[in-house]
């Protein structure tokens, strides 16, 4: 498994270094890893009158009735005609005449397999396999023929996706089934019914039939998914077991005092559940690391607070982040306002604190007189050192990543807490694969009184009365979003199209009768903030913004959101900026403009946003529209890089894999058990091996 590649017959040096430079081959093992991405299936026999457009490569059967050879020089060709009993297809050779016409006996029966074309209309195939038919032959072959990824450098070297199957033939036999031992337990390979590991890795590759390939894919797509529960279920289970943690033992006078006196609403189900879920969590004397989803709206701060009122009880500082300056102000404004007639000291920490005001606030930390720290991700620079930290939260995580999470373990003796939020509703299979190693709970209840949102799609030709109903709810004393697409913050064109879109609001809603507030993201922080105030405070009416305003931004009294392009935003992208209405009591409304020319693509995620409200619903058909490769920040996770498994098209084997492996677990957390031996081996022998085992 381990020779170098350039040592299999017909490699070689030239060829060797290809395949390390192009497609990361090195070794046998790494050949036998390069999976073909499909088979030609030569064991049908297609009648020549079914042939159709529909097909790329063919295998038809039948007498040869003629031949010619045609043309000059560079047009010089051998032109055959095959027939069977329902039609007649033509032939074409442009290389090698000579070799092809000894073979052309008329009369003769063959067997031809190449790439269809059409040529006016009629099909025919340029430089097709050709074998005369025999008794072996004569229903087609028992094979189907591998065809691999492939790149051009490689290909001007005479290794196309089909030749590398010269290759993999070449290895295949050379590989034994002691160089692919077993790796799951007899018991699960029963229960799963799948082919052993060395039947697999030679099924992948050269199956005799659809259901040999089929078996293997299985096996070895459930062993892709089943390892990365198994590794990502010991992590969590030796941070439960293992892991050191500082004890929140105690509910005290702070948060007693708050939840009693100060707490402006009752909590929701959801709320309380996830914060006895905390409670559990940080009692245990182990590392708390929990994932909180919550739509949009279904109220993470509170609970952030409340949290961060635990650890003040029991002595330690927290610390909550947010992404951008804007959410950390909010935040800090909130909190503050939330417990202004509490003795809890908490300050605000931004790259834009003043550096008179950033030295007293360190102080304050490191002496301990700070509780409560809010910030943007400047909070964790490695100049920020604290008294004794005992919680971190991230709000809306998929802009934290993992090199922050490590910088946050430095900031004690013992790890604090962390508690991660996300209002991005994470697809169940994508959270058990991206986010297995975490705890995990789901907010899935809004604050009584929501009416939800009110959705509707309108063409670019409606804009009047779109206007006019704006005014009128205006009128009523409510605030309106205008949401233009900045996809990039450089691209000028959509820098162009804002303005353009701000002159022309303001040409509806004209001064003193209306003021508008702008928001994007070429504006100094300092302006941003203004106008987000202004907004806020109801000083203005409307609010023309980029997608800046995406996440977290609350402004109860606002009840309109006009998106214009809508076509031009991602499904999870509408659903996250239409939260930012329906956080009030009134009923709210979305109205998604678009041109009238509109993709398959977009005109399903139109459709699906008018239909729906409900943000998990929403992220499946997101990942099934866009596949999980372009979620945003999972991007570099590493963990969804499966080579195989899919975790839209096989969510099914997930599922199995993912309860297996709990189960196995449950039984057995340290895998010590002499039938699951095989599967501790083959975890070591991989471990450091994957992206996956350095980010973890
Ligand atoms: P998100 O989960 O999107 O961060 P927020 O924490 O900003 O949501 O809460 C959204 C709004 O709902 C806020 O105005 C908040 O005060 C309010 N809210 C939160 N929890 C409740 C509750 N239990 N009852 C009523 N209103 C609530
Ligand atoms: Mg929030």
């Amino acid at each position: 498994m381990s020779s170098p590649i350039e040592y299999l017959k017909g490699v070689g040096p030239l060829r060797g270094d290809l395949l390390k430079k192009e497609l990361n081959i090195f070794t046998f093992g790494d050949l036998l890893e390069h999976f073909p991405y499909r088979h030609l299936d030569k064991t049908k026999i297609t009648p020549i009158a079914q042939v159709n457009m529909s097909m790329d490569y063919v295998q038809v059967a039948g007498r040869l009735t003629d031949f010619e050879i045609i043309g000059e020089r560079k047009g010089k060709r051998l032109v055959a005609h095959i027939r069977d009993s329902s039609g007649s297809m033509e032939l074409t050779w442009f290389q090698g005449i000579n070799w092809v016409q000894k073979m052309m006996a008329i009369g003769e029966e063959f067997l031809v397999f190449g790439k269809l074309g059409f040529f006016m209309g009629k099909p025919q195939i340029v430089h097709p396999e050709l074998e005369v038919r025999t008794q072996a032959n004569a229903v087609g072959k028992s094979l189907l023929e591998p065809i691999y990824p492939t790149t051009e450098k490689l290909k001007v070297r005479g290794l196309n996706g089909r030749s590398i199957a010269k290759l993999t033939a070449v290895l295949l036999p050379q590989i034994h089934v002691k160089d692919l031992p077993e790796n799951l337990p007899e018991s699960i390979i029963k229960e799963l019914k799948l082919p052993s590991r060395y039947e697999a890795y030679c099924h992948i590759h050269f199956p005799s039939e659809q259901s040999q390939f089929d078996n293997a894919l299985r096996r070895l797509k459930f062993e892709e998914l089943f390892f990365a529960q198994l590794r990502m279920g010991m992590i969590k289970g030796n941070r439960h077991r293992f892991s050191k943690g500082i004890v929140f033992d105690k509910v005290g006078d702070i948060f007693n005092d708050f939840y009693n006196h100060h707490l402006p609403f009752q909590l929701t189900g959801a709320q309380k559940r996830v914060l006895k879920e905390i409670r559990q969590d940080t009692a245990r004397g182990h590392q708390m690391n929990r994932l909180l989803q919550g739509d949009v709206g279904s109220g993470k701060t509170i609970v952030a607070l409340l949290t961060m009122l635990l650890a003040a009880d029991n002595g330690y500082q927290s610390c909550l982040m947010a992404p951008t300056e804007i959410l950390a102000q909010q935040h800090f404004n909130s909190l503050s306002n939330l417990l202004k007639e509490m003795n809890v000291s908490i300050r605000l920490l931004t790259g834009s604190t003043k550096k008179a005001e950033r030295e007293k606030i360190l102080n304050g930390l490191q002496s301990g007189d700070i509780q409560l720290l809010v910030g943007t991700h400047a909070l964790i620079e490695g100049v920020v050192q604290f008294k004794n930290l005992g919680l971190a939260i991230v709000d809306e995580q998929h802009r934290f990543g993992v090199a922050q999470r490590a910088e946050l373990q430095t900031k004690a003796t013992i790890p604090p807490h962390v508690l991660v939020m996300t209002a991005t509703p994470i697809p169940r299979t994508m959270a058990m694969t991206a986010y297995g190693d975490l705890d995990y709970s789901v907010m899935d209840e809004l604050p009584p009184g929501r009416k939800p949102i009110t959705t509707v799609h309108r063409y670019e030709t409606a804009r009047p009365s779109i206007m006019d109903f704006v005014k009128q709810e205006i009128a009523k004393g409510r605030q309106a979003y205008f949401i233009y697409p900045l996809i990039e913050e450089s691209s000028k064109l959509d820098f162009e199209n804002l303005m353009k879109g701000y002159e022309e609001v303001k040409a509806f809603f004209p001064e003193p009768a209306y003021y508008i507030s702008m928001v994007h993201g070429k504006q100094k922080p300092e302006v941003k903030d203004t106008n987000m105030m202004r907004f806020k405070t109801n000083d203005t009416q409307i609010m023309v913004a980029t997608t800046v305003i995406e996440v977290g931004v609350d402004v109860p009294n606002a009840s309109v959101m006009v998106m214009e392009s809508a076509e031009r935003f991602g499904l999870s992208q509408l659903h996250q900026l239409r939260g930012r209405v329906g956080r009030g009591s009134e009923q709210s409304f979305c109205i998604l403009l678009t041109g009238q020319k509109l993709t398959n693509d977009a005109r399903e995620r139109l459709k699906i946003m008018c239909a729906t409200n409900d943000g998990f619903l929403i992220a499946e058909k997101d990942l099934e529209l866009r596949g999980p490769g372009d979620i945003e920040g999972t991007r570099q996770s590493g963990m969804l890089n499966f080579k195989l498994a899919s975790i839209v098209q096989d969510k099914d084997l997930l599922e199995i894999a993912k309860n297996l492996s709990d189960r196995l677990l449950q039984d057995d957390p340290d895998l010590s058990s002499a039938e699951n031996l095989l599967l501790k081996s083959y975890l070591l022998l991989k471990k450091g091996k994957t992206e996956w085992s350095r980010v973890a």
